[in-house]
């Protein structure tokens, strides 16, 4: 397996995801999409410790005259706010950066998405090149261009498209990933097996071993295929006004144990997914589309992944069904989820009938 790989984003505005590992220190790479002399690398307190020297120091080797600045969150979702925003901003205008500036969001997905959208707004736009430290990020939040913090009335709901101009995964870095970060980060990477090619599904079966054991051939691979089915998605429909539905899959569900949990203490996005991806494929089944094996055989692959694949205690099918009446993306014709026409074959089904989603709600409880 060859460790470096580039995919292409095409579309109005393309540009390049390189994945591999040692990145951070690569110069000649990093420093590439700079246009002018102002940076702002944006962090969080976990990760700007850990990398943000390197990458700083990459950087100014490649372009001696740069005027380089930090900007540093606390860690966590709870961050992602306005306020942040207003700071990062700050941050711009403290470094007199101008409209040839770059934003390096070094960090998981909170820190690319604040950071991604301060540089959409930032005089209009100025460059934002995303340096992903979690499997989430490089597989998933890092690529297509959507960029958001949160209201206390729900997330993401302020933000813009804003592509980045280049994106670099450093599988390096995630050596020091916690290990239920790593593990929620495999459950959107099994997602695009399920939802686009089976072959891939195969593949990861076979490799769980050494992508748990953080090998970086084995992540860069898998990073590299995942981007891959994104891009084309996203590639396809970048304002997400049909096909990139799909990348919703196991989503419906994950919304709303992870909203009925209050979004604290309980499962995280990617567990929440996980059995969201468990209950979708049941539910294919049950509607006669997939067989009930491959359903149980997705199970199994997320269960070797160490995820979870059983609704939590606790949970109300009621309430979650509740909860998927009020999805945004239950449109006005009943409920909507992405269902498998096969394994590797993902469709978008409206009028789904509640009875089938409470029967398969109800044969998950632990
Ligand atoms: P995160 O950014 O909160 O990172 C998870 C934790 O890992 C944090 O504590 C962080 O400090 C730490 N961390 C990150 N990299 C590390 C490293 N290499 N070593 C040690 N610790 C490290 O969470 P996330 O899961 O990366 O991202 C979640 C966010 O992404 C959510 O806000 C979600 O809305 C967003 N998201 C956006 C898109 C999109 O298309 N824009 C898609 C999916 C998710
Ligand atoms: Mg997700």
């Amino acid at each position: 397996m060859k460790s470096l790989h580039t995919v292409h984003v095409g579309g109005d505005r393309p540009y390049d995801v390189l994945i591999g590992p040692g990145l951070l220190g690569d110069s000649g790479h990093l420093a590439a999409p700079l246009r002018g002399r102002h940076v702002l690398i944006a962090s969080d307190a976990h990760v700007a410790p850990l990398y943000a020297d390197t990458l700083q120091a990459s950087l100014c080797a490649a372009r001696g005259e740069l005027a380089v600045a930090r900007f540093v969150i606390p860690p966590g979702e709870q961050e992602k706010t306005l306020a942040r925003f207003a700071e990062c901003l700050d941050a711009l205008a403290a470094l007199g950066a101008t409209r040839d500036a770059a934003v390096y969001a070094l960090g998981g997905g909170v820190v690319g998405d604040l950071a991604g959208f301060a540089a959409a707004c930032w005089m209009r736009g100025i460059d934002c090149v995303q340096v992903p430290t979690t499997l989430l990020a490089m597989v998933d939040s890092s690529v297509g261009g959507k960029t958001a913090v949160d209201l206390p009335a729900g997330k993401n709901l302020v933000g813009a498209f804003h592509p980045p101009a280049a994106v670099f995964a450093d599988t390096r870095t995630l050596r020091t990933l916690p290990e239920r970060e790593l593990r929620a980060g495999f459950a959107e990477v099994v997602k695009y097996g399920a939802a686009f090619d089976v072959a891939f599904l195969d593949w990861l079966d076979r490799h769980v071993d050494a992508l748990l054991a953080r090998d970086d051939a084995a992540l860069a691979e898998a990073i590299a295929r995942s981007v891959r089915y994104k891009a084309d998605v996203v590639g396809r429909d970048p304002f997400e006004q049909g096909e990139r539905a799909l990348l919703n899959f196991g989503h419906t569900f994950g919304h709303a144990i992870e909203a009925e949990q209050g979004y604290r203490g309980g499962l995280n996005h990617g567990e929440a997914v996980a059995v969201g991806m468990v209950l979708a494929a049941r539910l294919s089944a049950r509607l006669g589309m997939i067989a009930t094996d491959d359903a149980g055989r997705l199970r199994e692959l997320l269960a070797r992944f160490g995820l979870p694949t059983a609704l939590p205690h606790g949970l109300d099918p009621q309430a979650l069904l509740a909860r998927m009446r009020l999805d945004k993306k239950a449109a006005a014709h009943g409920l909507r989820f992405v269902l498998l026409d096969r394994m590797g074959v993902a469709r978008v089904a409206s009028g789904v009938p509640e009875a089938a989603v409470l029967a398969v709600l109800g044969e998950a409880t632990l």
